[in-house]
């Protein structure tokens, strides 16, 4: 069985959301939903939700999960050392390159465990801190499919300069990826995809 995977571009800062299915069956689990709830729906075309899953608690990658989960009845989950950034305007980053504070409802996420399993899909969530605490990887082990967040890009990793961020978490969770198969296609949270072994290739690990 294979997955398909659907890339939303939300937002000012064009934050990745993905859509993600088991070939054959209609319900989907949607990862980071950025700031445009509008456009996620129409990619979504009224298909049922059975998660929402954060990679991290930055404002860009997070905006239109409490609208969408009112909308579609989807519980939402989270790193719980990510968890503090949900509702507070400053440690997600929203205060900073927004300007003023985010209102509307709170969102309330559940823990994201070890392991993760909705619509079929069976994710390991693999704890990589560095860009903020709570980051976590979404690793789809049988397909060879991961979702890096703001962890691993193309051609570059995440900043560590912000709330929880920490230089030596990241590099030690960047080397923990690396070693995954390098055929890993990896879907980060800006920018296009790439693999393991093309970003392997540009560090000296
Ligand atoms: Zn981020």
């Amino acid at each position: 069985m294979s997955v398909n995977i659907q890339a939303v571009s939300c937002g000012i800062i064009q934050e990745n959301a993905y859509i993600v299915s088991r070939d054959g069956r209609d319900d989907c689990v949607v990862i980071d939903p950025g700031d445009d709830f509008a456009k996620l729906q129409r990619a979504l075309g009224g298909r049922p939700v059975g998660a929402i899953l954060l990679t991290h608690g930055h404002f860009d990658h997070i905006l239109a999960a409490g609208p969408l989960s009112e909308a579609t009845g989807a519980p939402v989950y989270i790193h719980e050392a990510d968890e503090e950034m949900l509702n507070d305007s400053v440690l997600n980053g929203y205060a900073d390159l927004m300007g003023g504070f985010f209102q509307g409802p709170e969102l309330k996420a559940s823990p994201l465990g070890e392991r993760f399993s909705a619509c079929g899909l069976d994710f390991d969530v693999l704890h990589t801190p560095g860009h903020s605490r709570g980051s976590v990887c979404l690793y789809l082990k049988d397909e060879g499919v991961l979702f890096s967040g703001d962890t691993l890009f193309q051609a570059g990793f995440g900043r560590t300069d912000l709330h929880g961020g920490d230089v030596r978490q990241m590099l030690s969770s960047l080397k923990a990826l690396f070693k995954l198969p390098g055929d890993t296609r990896v879907w980060p949270g800006h920018g296009c995809v790439t693999t393991i072994a093309a970003e392997k290739a540009r560090y000296r690990v």
